[in-house]
């Protein structure tokens, strides 16, 4: 018998109770206990959605208080020592949150622990810092509890634990540089002692994480995976590694032959034909297919899945495990709670909790035959016709247009030194200084715009209040002295929503959370059909803007890598010619923007880093499809029209070439966090357009002071010839507060005029 299992489920509760239990213990509003209740019953609602699936195993320990990874420090002792009084102290919660947020209920504010995007998912861990005399020794008894507490349910369970090398690999040297892996026979000990531990517990399988596989691995990394696994099995407990968000390719055999009871392979992405790893995997070995996408929202199509699990059936007998591809974690919790969306779009869906009824399902047709579940299968074929035929999702005009791209569609009518000339028309100062896109969303911002989704607020009055706030972003520049303006973006809710509500092909689900980092999450759109642009988006309100000043306004727009990087995509064609489609939409957007006379357009790309594929043999294609697209929405305007585009969230020196050809005439791009480490980039790589490196962190209220802003623009001018500089925040202001916002900018105007007196001269 095949056996039906997940790799773990979301934990933020059907309805986010945990962000808010959470959030009300940070204030004070509820004690630990009151806590701890919501934490359980989480777990209980995860176990029981598992159960009524019908799963072999109930998942334990994928149940976290703010993150895993952090989980898996404190339950390593792996805790900064500017966290604790005395080594000797117990960890408690308060230590565990002070640890992710820098603050807690009791003791004054330390610096948080450093927060990163994991692989190329848009969740965030807290990164573990290693000290080179790191010492491990296991500091929590949650899992332990936990296991526990599911055991009263009287059915089999499986720990999730993260393993060793992938917990390493994810983890910072602190204040040193010395190779992590000469922690691991400490570490090891540690891993030792716990699946002890589990045994002692009458655990039979523990699932063991080392997403690390699918990573291109260095060689030393590659040798410490059998050595820790040979050390491993001496706890005699069966271990399921896992492995998810890519193919193992070169490290297929390695994975295989590891001394692991079973091994986990994401067949989501088919970078490894599972042909392969049939040939591979050992005899007595189990393998789990994870073939239910742990990071889409698309129902499955039992058919097609049913067609390539079969014969592997056949080979495997009962060593066929089948589950998700990942943590579920994600997913949203539950498509049921979907009250807005059509019953059409919803049908053609599956959320966690839809996903593990689609993993038994499977199991039980592989077990019992198909005509057990003939109507399920009757129902998933009725969607796979209607998502080929609906004419919700396919717009032939959209799909035509797509397939007559032309190469001139994606070049400038000129190079950037001939629109240079054109651009003179701009009559921007040396040092020109400009802003991200948002100034402060205040509650006053925020209360206007839902009232007005909820139809408490007629259009015409909700225009007139966002207007008065575009004028206020307005006056406060021009009194600034500013040179490019922004309309500020008081009508943007999000910079993928807002473009997302407007376009066709998109829906929005109420409750479709997914945790994003700690109590923060987010409600991804869903792409469901070809992209298209309605009417013109922003146009309105940017026009509005420029009506009140001479100076120019930048038109501002999202960028079509981000909006896909930020969404759940369509399944049914690839990913770019999804991005193709948005790119075009925006292009009319553009060009629009032009006609009502705009003179700079800037289309923010923040996401464009994170969307690069694990392993580095994929970069290429993927960097020239994202620039392709970035080309298509932006190369329609003629050279007096000047491009900007944003970045942010990433370093980007490894991508620098690729983000040269955008072409873009200027980028505004996130520095001041890293001191400009981006200009190593330029060492090796003279980036040929204008660049604003940000010269202060917006993430924080503190004020930068003029010298320090110079200093940076003078730190960059040793890299970028003058003429080409911008000075500019690092990002948007829309989370900061008017106060601090003038202040900064009044400082960092003040710091270009210093620059332009210092400097004029040399340039003539
Ligand atoms: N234009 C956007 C803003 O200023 C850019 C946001 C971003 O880069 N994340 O808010
Ligand atoms: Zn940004």
């Amino acid at each position: 018998m095949a056996i039906a299992h997940n790799l773990g489920l979301p934990r933020i509760g059907l309805h986010r109770e945990l962000k808010f239990a959470m959030e009300g213990y940070w204030q004070g509003k509820i004690n630990q206990n009151e806590l701890d209740k919501v934490g359980q019953a989480i777990r209980a609602d995860n176990w029981a959605r598992q159960i009524k699936a019908g799963h072999d195993f109930l998942s334990v320990g994928d149940f976290s208080w703010y993150d895993h990874v952090l989980d898996t420090s404190i339950l390593l002792g792996v805790v900064p020592e500017r966290f604790v009084q005395s080594r000797d102290e117990a960890i408690d919660i308060n230590t565990y949150y002070r640890m992710a947020r820098g603050r807690a209920p009791t003791g004054e504010d330390v610096f948080a622990c450093e927060m990163t995007k994991l692989f190329n998912t848009n969740y965030h861990y807290i990164v573990p810092e290693f000290s080179e005399d790191q010492d491990f020794k296991i500091c929590s008894n949650k899992l332990f509890a936990e296991i526990i507490e599911a055991k009263q349910l009287g059915k089999k369970i499986k720990p999730i634990l993260l393993g060793p090398l992938s917990y390493l690999w994810l983890g910072k040297t602190k204040n040193a540089n010395f190779d992590k892996l000469t922690l691991l026979g400490k570490l090891q000990k540690t891993y030792l002692q716990i699946l002890t531990m589990l045994r002692q517990h009458h655990i039979e399988w523990v699932q063991i994480d080392e997403p690390i596989l699918v990573l291109d691995l260095p060689p030393s990394w590659q040798l410490a995976f059998q050595t820790t696994y040979q050390q491993l099995q001496v706890s005699q407990l069966n271990i399921l590694l896992t492995t998810y968000f890519g193919g193992l390719e070169n490290n297929a055999e390695l994975a295989c032959q590891l001394q692991t009871a079973g091994l986990h392979i994401d067949v989501t992405h088919d970078s490894t034909p599972l042909a392969t790893i049939l040939q591979l995997i050992p005899e007595d070995k189990i393998l789990s297919v994870g073939i239910i996408d742990g990071r889409n929202i698309w129902r499955a199509d039992f058919r097609k899945i049913l067609d390539i699990l079969k014969p592997v059936h056949e080979q495997l007998g009962k060593r066929l495990w089948v589950g998700s591809s990942c943590s579920l974690l994600h997913c949203p919790v539950d498509l049921d709670h979907e009250t807005k969306l059509d019953t059409e779009i919803k049908s053609w869906l599956a959320f966690s909790t839809q996903k593990l009824h689609e993993i038994a399902l499977l199991t039980q047709a592989l077990n019992n035959g198909e005509s057990t579940i003939a109507d399920v299968l009757a129902a998933s074929d009725a969607v796979v016709q209607s998502r080929m035929q609906s004419r919700r999702i396919h717009n032939p005009t959209v799909k035509k247009r797509c397939h007559h791209l032309t190469a001139d569609m994606t070049n400038r009518q000129h190079a950037y030194s001939d629109r240079l000339k054109a651009q003179q028309s701009l009559n921007l100062p040396l040092f020109p200084t400009t802003t991200i896109g948002s100034f402060p969303q205040t509650s006053e911002i925020r209360l206007q715009r839902q009232h007005y989704k909820v139809g408490k607020l007629g259009v015409h009055d909700y225009r007139q209040h966002m207007c008065t706030h575009i004028a206020h972003a307005i006056h406060k520049q021009l009194e600034l002295g500013l040179d490019v303006l922004v309309h500020g973006e008081a009508e943007r809710n999000d910079m993928v929503e807002y473009f997302g509500e407007l376009l066709a092909g998109f829906a929005f689900t109420e409750n479709g959370w997914v945790q994003s980092y700690g109590s923060r999450c987010v409600k991804p759109p869903i792409i469901f059909g070809d992209v298209s642009r309605l009417l013109p988006m922003t146009v309105e309100w940017i026009t509005y803007a420029q009506s009140l000043t001479n100076k120019p306004v930048k038109g501002m727009l999202t960028g079509p890598i981000t909006i896909l990087c930020w969404s759940f995509v369509r399944d049914d064609q690839p990913r770019f010619e999804t991005a193709n489609q948005i790119a075009l939409a925006l292009r009319d957007e553009v060009d629009d923007l032009v006609k009502a006379g705009i003179r700079i357009i800037q289309i923010d790309e923040p996401a464009i880093r994170e969307g690069l594929p694990l392993r580095q043999k994929y970069w290429h294609d993927y960097l020239q499809q994202a620039v392709y697209c970035f080309r298509l929405a932006s190369s329609g305007v003629p050279d007096h029209i000047q491009i900007h585009t944003h970045m942010c969230y990433s370093e980007f020196n490894d991508i620098i070439e690729a983000i040269a050809e955008l072409d873009a005439d200027v980028i505004t791009i996130e520095t001041s966090r890293s001191d400009m480490e981006l200009l190593n980039a330029f060492e090796k790589f003279n980036y040929p357009n204008d660049i604003g490196p940000g010269v202060y962190d917006i993430h924080s209220p503190r004020i930068p002071s003029i010298d320090e802003m110079t200093n940076l623009i003078e730190k960059a001018a040793q890299f970028i010839p003058i003429q080409r500089l911008w000075i500019n925040p690092d990002c948007g202001l829309k989370t900061r507060a008017w106060p601090e916002t003038e202040l900064a900018l009044q400082n960092m105007v003040k710091a270009a005029e210093i620059l332009r007196e210092k400097y004029s001269s040399s340039i003539v």
